[in-house]
């Protein structure tokens, strides 16, 4: 196929007949996320690359290898370069914005969620894409561990709701910069009496943030990180028992967690809580990820607020639900096709279809100009639940036969003004029947 009839590697299109699967994880985000007090929160597809490189860390994977960037000339001015990078994540974008529109000046916590497209170069690997999708869901305000256990009971619900109970939650504190200094020490050590077996990518982190080997993709390095000191056993108090109380309030609210300490996850801008979801049900089954990120607000020009959130890659999600056999909302079906045979019926057509319509029905009419029977087999096609034929005998009499398409029984409708209110009684008593609800 020609290149122009071809979408670019590591991107999807998403058809008709499966949107209804993107609706039922979307729809029940939202939801859910409005069940916990988050509103939906919008910012643009890009943003200035030194928001991504100050937050997401300049010795992270996602800046240094896998951001989209351009450089656009400034409209505001015709001539300062813009550098541009379309958003590799939510966090950052979702904290601008909050910033910038004042949302933490007002009243504590303030509870955003978003449904947003990612881009990322990524390596050519399963259910890793170029362009994905997140659900996310961030908390601006709160220092108490409480916090933490109720985003991560979000995650939980939301999981649970779209069928996918079976996932494992790994949990993990970073500490906050203080401990993270004497681990960070305790780390450098233990890497440079290994250093000529690290890759070269960790050769760099040994220097610049040796925690960053722990999160390496090589089994080289992973062997090597297997025995490295472990974080837990060098946080400060503070960070101690905020971890031991989240541990507490996780327990009680019967969340099931193992606690990983080699969780560092990939972004700089963590402290102290880190958590996972991950299923072994699809290929790099890490479903969701988030944590705590205290010092970023201010390091992005805000007031110091301790904040934090996660997100959940979307396709991850439908796939698992896939292979999890959930089940997804049907899109909603054509409550009555309406054939027509010649040009005033078929303008007669129109105006029923409107005027069902307007009452919130699913309603059709040949556009195509099409015989009765090529008619008839589109609206079994698209699943029409009833059907009417309007022909010149049926203008004249203004009633016609409304038939049900699973039964197909008929019964009399009139085309005048009872036309909305017998309709609704067809499709009442189609209800009752039981058939929708198969
Ligand atoms: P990984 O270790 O798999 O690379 P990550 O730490 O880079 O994940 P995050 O930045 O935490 O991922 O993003 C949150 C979620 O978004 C991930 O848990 C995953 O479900 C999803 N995600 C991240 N990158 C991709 C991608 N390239 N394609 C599809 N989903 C992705
Ligand atoms: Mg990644």
């Amino acid at each position: 196929m020609e290149i122009i009839a071809k979408r670019p590697y590591g991107t999807q299109d998403v058809v008709p007949g499966s949107a209804y699967k993107w609706h039922t994880v979307e729809r029940c985000a939202a939801e859910t996320a409005e069940c916990f007090g988050f509103k939906e929160i919008r910012f643009p597809t890009f943003e200035n690359t030194a928001l991504f490189k100050r937050s997401v860390g300049d010795t992270t994977d996602v800046v240094q290898k896998e951001m989209y960037s351009v450089t656009a000339k400034n409209p505001a001015n015709g001539k300062d370069p813009d550098d541009l990078t379309l958003r590799p994540e939510g966090t950052a974008g979702a904290a601008r914005a909050a910033i910038e529109n004042g949302l933490l000046n007002e009243a504590l916590p303030q509870k955003v969620y978003y449904i947003i497209s990612c881009f990322r170069h990524e390596a050519k690997q399963a259910n890793r894409f170029r362009e994905f999708h997140q659900f996310g869901a961030e908390m601006y305000g709160s220092a108490d561990a409480s916090a933490d256990a109720e985003v991560i009971a979000l995650a939980k619900s939301l999981l649970d709701r779209l069928g996918l109970e079976d996932t494992e939650l790994f949990i993990n504190s970073i500490g906050c910069p203080q401990c993270r200094a004497e681990y960070q020490k305790a780390l450098k050590n233990y890497f440079e009496d290994r250093k000529s077996e690290l890759c070269p990518t960790c050769l760099e982190r040994l220097e610049r943030n040796p925690m960053r080997i722990l999160d390496c993709k090589s089994p080289i390095c992973q062997g090597i990180a297997k025995d490295a000191p472990v974080i837990l056993d060098y946080l400060c108090e503070d960070c101690s028992s905020h971890f031991e109380k989240l541990k507490n309030y996780l327990t009680d609210m019967g969340i099931d967690f193992t606690i990983n300490p080699k969780i560092v996850r990939g972004l700089d801008y963590y402290t102290k809580t880190v958590f996972e979801f991950t299923t072994d049900a699809i290929q790099n089954g890490t479903v969701c990820g988030g944590g705590r990120y205290d010092g970023l607000i201010e390091q992005l020009g805000g007031n110091p607020l301790p904040a934090l959130g996660f997100a959940m890659g979307l396709e991850r999600i439908i796939k698992f639900m896939e292979a999890a056999g959930s089940e997804f909302v049907p899109a909603k079906k054509c409550d009555l096709y309406i054939a027509s045979m010649g040009e005033a019926a078929q303008k007669k057509a129109a105006v029923l279809a409107n005027a069902l319509r307007s009452e919130g029905y699913s309603a059709q009419f040949d556009t195509m100009n099409r015989g009765l029977k090529p008619q008839m087999k589109y609206a079994n096609k698209i699943g029409a639940t009833f059907t009417l034929v309007l022909g010149d005998n049926e203008l004249e009499t203004g009633a016609a036969k409304l038939k049900n398409m699973d039964s197909g029984e008929q019964t009399d409708i009139s085309l005048g003004d009872k036309f909305i209110d017998e309709f609704s009684g067809s499709i009442v008593a189609e209800m009752f029947s039981g058939e929708m609800f198969e």
